[in-house]
């Protein structure tokens, strides 16, 4: 049996990868630039993130296209290339991974498809024509699932579904973030999305980003309280990010990261992952203290 099919069937946990936008950008790549360029231009720099991570102990490389949506594109001019970035994104994770020599899942990242700052009407139709024209290139470039990450409203998840299948119907996990006071950014409580997303076609649901190790479990006890019918995905940051002079840090170590897996899995869940300002280091430090 595959590595998907034990994690689904509940033999398996998973330990997924940390950070990658802010890997790259504490490699010395600007924050202003179009990170998924990289995947053509610099292909080199994603694939020391994903090296690092599978000898951190990960069990899924997530592919360098957070943000290789229509309009975070389009915002770089870079609309047109769509389809080569997330391509050659799904490529680089799949080589990294095919050649561990051990088992190791790809999952296509895709991030909120629409600009952060949008607070207009929701473009239900936009997201679902770009999540198909970015899950189309991720599959081709063969991604073992999808990675709907940090989203914020039913709708949102939705139309991204609606994306996926028109793109062939990978498996989905998704993760929202509930930075707002335990909501998401549209106002949305973990219970209630439990309950709307519980007839949706995901394979797995849980928390990612967000404000922190310690918020997040109180999260997944509520996400719990509902019983959940899938497997249940921790992905923190490394707490909020912060200015030394010009430097942008996270406070949550390793070990800190690794006692917050442990209580997350006291919690029930059974995917391990890491987002913003974590490491290769948190990394393995997960792996150590939940495979010991
Ligand atoms: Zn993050």
């Amino acid at each position: 049996m595959g590595l998907l099919e034990a994690f689904l069937d509940g033999e398996q946990i998973l330990i997924g990868d940390g950070g990658m936008g802010t890997m790259l950008i504490a490699g010395g790549q600007s924050p202003n630039d179009c990170l998924e360029w990289l995947n053509t231009g610099e292909p080199d720099a994603v694939l020391a993130v994903h090296e690092a991570y599978v000898e951190a102990g990960a069990d899924v490389l997530s592919t360098n296209t957070f943000s290789g949506n229509f309009p975070r594109l389009a915002s770089y001019g870079l609309a047109e290339r769509m389809r080569d970035l997330n391509l050659a994104g799904a490529r680089l994770a799949r080589q990294v991974a095919d050649g561990a020599g051990r088992e190791i899942l790809v999952a296509g990242s895709v991030g909120p498809a629409y600009p952060p700052s949008d607070s207009g009407d929701f473009p239900y139709r936009d997201v679902v024509n770009s999540v198909s024209t970015q899950c189309r290139a991720l599959a081709e470039g063969g991604v073992d699932f999808i990675f709907l990450e940090t989203m914020r409203s039913v709708e949102q998840v939705q139309a991204s579904l609606e994306g996926v299948r028109s793109a062939g119907g990978l498996p989905v996990f998704c993760t929202m973030s509930f930075h707002y006071r335990g909501r998401t950014a549209s106002g949305l409580a973990p219970a209630d999305a439990i309950l709307a997303l519980g007839s949706m076609t995901l394979r797995a649901f849980g928390v990612g980003c967000g404000a922190g190790p310690a918020d997040n479990e109180e999260i997944l006890r509520k996400i719990f309280s509902e019983e959940p019918k899938f497997p249940v995905i921790a992905q923190s940051n490394a707490g909020l990010s912060r200015r030394e002079g010009s430097a942008v840090v996270y406070d949550v170590t390793p070990e800190e990261m690794a006692a917050h897996a442990l209580r997350c899995r006291e919690i029930g869940a059974r995917y391990f992952g890491g987002c913003c300002g974590t490491t290769p280091d948190h990394i393995r430090a997960v792996a150590r203290a939940l495979r010991g």
